[in-house]
């Protein structure tokens, strides 16, 4: 791949905890021909001190390499405040001559790795300054959040549009990197198996978890102006739903695949006003123990208020009303401080029409297909089987592929698949405005009904998996949630 990268909050920690190793795992499989990297943040810094940081980053993520000096000489350093409008002609000057000495053919990304409050006035900026006047491709690279509501994310696209078609925007959600993620497709569409039971006919409900052991951390400032409902629900959790959901794609092109999954958005049931917490229950971790060691509660954590009515946890119903899906609900629940780190979809099928065996003393288990996302990545299928030596008993056995067992070692990380996507042109993995659009909107009903009231928070022991309200949310329909643990990978005999 030939391109010049520009990456805007180059000191920062996303750009030296995923983006130059990610670089490097992509220059070491030689994927990298020609290339060329600006990194820019306000602080001075010489160009040396910056291919020392960037070496500093692969070493800590990656060990030694033989090859990191060669890879390093390819970083430049420039440094500039983006709110000032003077040092783009400065910056679009070294981009220039960088793609002279490199013969980068003009192609230019432009990834934004800071704060959001700058990604609308940075690519208002790269037009206005005629930094994305080239003869190659253009493509603006975004991190998440991508708005706060539907109107900011409006707001902020209408800026970023002025300078860079739909088809140059690369939101990133990095769940969509993923392998298991981006494995939910191909588990459906490949095998004859399912597909035909993946309906309201066949399945009972689908419940997808992705819970963490980490408090909010340092990050107290940004998440007290986010909560889980944003900070995750918004976007990864409802990037699980569509995928699990959609339709199959006529064929495997971007547009297609994008279509489908809008198409999923558009029929997810909208709830209001009181409904709100009949669907939806939020909750906020108290102190508790981890790992034999007492942790604060978030209302203790760094720069968050003593009140905050911020939620650290949310369990939700989401309907999906459409043919296929009419009537079989979509249990979503992610939160920080939770018994253990886990992401996993669970689809659990209906009972078979009659029972005629018996799992010593209790009945059949429902057949169970999850699929393993982190830490562990692989899926396992939950079947019944007689028991040997028994008679009429059966019992359950579990069919199970771990990724990691398989190629550990070649499991490419997140931001190294969707760095090439980018790369080659290959928008499908990153989200498309309208499923933004449609996303926030679903989430503005929810935040709206919270953000009017009180809640009684804390309502969770850290290290426990969450408030009461949300086992009670799956009981009252007759269901409860799969323990994350139990179903794990190692545990499968
Ligand atoms: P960070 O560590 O705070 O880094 C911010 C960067 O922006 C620094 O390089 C900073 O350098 C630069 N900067 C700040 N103000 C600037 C200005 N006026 N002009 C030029 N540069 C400026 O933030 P981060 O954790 O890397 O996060 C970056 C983005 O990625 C955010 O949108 C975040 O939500 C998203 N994200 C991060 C992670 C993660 O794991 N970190 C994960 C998912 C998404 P100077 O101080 O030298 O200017």
């Amino acid at each position: 791949m030939t391109s010049l990268i520009m990456i805007f909050g180059a000191t920062g920690d996303l750009a030296h905890r995923k983006l130059f190793p990610s670089l490097y795992r992509l220059f070491e499989r030689g994927r990298l021909n020609k290339y060329a990297v600006i990194g820019v943040a306000r602080r001075s810094m010489s160009n040396d001190d910056f291919q020392q940081s960037v070496k500093d980053s692969v070493l800590a993520a990656l060990g030694n390499k033989d090859n990191l000096d060669e890879f390093a000489s390819h970083f430049y350093y420039q440094s500039h405040d983006v709110a000032d409008s003077s040092s783009y002609a400065e910056l679009n000057k070294l981009a220039h001559e960088i793609d002279e000495n490199y013969q980068l053919e003009g192609n230019r990304i432009f990834y934004l790795a800071m704060a959001p409050e700058f990604f609308g006035p940075i690519a208002l900026h790269l037009k206005s300054d005629g930094l994305t006047n080239v003869k190659g491709y253009k493509r603006l690279v975004i991190e998440k959040p991508f708005g706060h509501d539907l109107e900011s994310a409006k707001e902020l696209n209408k800026q970023i549009r002025t300078a860079f078609s739909e088809e140059e925007v690369y939101r990133i959600d990095h769940y969509l990197g993923k392998e298991m993620v981006r494995n939910i497709e191909v588990i459906r569409f490949a095998n004859a198996i399912f597909e035909p039971l993946w309906n309201n006919r066949y399945i009972s409900n689908i419940q997808i978890t992705s819970s963490e052991t980490l408090g909010v951390e340092e990050r107290g400032r940004y998440y007290e102006t986010s909560g889980a409902l944003r900070d995750m629900l918004q976007n990864h959790m409802m990037q699980m739903v569509a995928l699990l959901a959609m339709e199959p794609p006529i064929k495997l092109t971007t547009d297609e695949i994008r279509s489908e999954k809008v198409r999923v958005f558009r029929s997810l049931r909208t709830v209001v006003g009181d409904e709100v917490n009949d669907y939806f229950v939020r909750g906020q971790y108290g102190e508790g123990m981890m790992a034999d060691k007492s942790v604060p509660a978030y209302r203790d954590e760094q720069m968050v208020d003593k009140e905050s009515n911020t939620e650290t946890f949310v369990a939700g119903k989401v309907m999906i009303d459409n043919f296929r899906w009419a009537g079989v609900p979509f249990y979503i629940r992610t939160g920080k401080r939770m018994a253990a780190k886990s992401t996993k979809i669970v689809v659990q099928f209906k009972d078979i029409p009659m029972n005629l065996y018996y799992q010593t003393e209790k009945m059949l288990n429902p057949n169970l297909l999850v699929i393993h996302i982190q830490p562990e990545e692989g899926i396992t299928l939950h079947l019944n089987a007689k028991k040997a030596g028994g008679h009429l008993d059966a019992q359950e056995v579990k069919l199970s592929f771990a990724n990691t067992g398989i190629n550990a070692m070649n499991t490419p990380e997140g931001y190294e698949k969707l760095l090439y996507d980018c790369m080659r042109g290959d928008a499908t993995n990153f989200t498309h405005w309208d499923e933004v659009a449609y996303s926030w909107a679903f989430v503005d009903k929810i935040s709206e009904v919270w953000e009017g009231t009180k809640a009684e928070f804390p309502n969770y022991a850290s290290g426990s998996m969450g408030p009461q309200a949300a086992e009670e949310l799956l009981e009252k329909d007759g269901f409860f949630w799969w323990p994350v643990t139990d179903l794990d990978v190692d545990n499968c005999k």
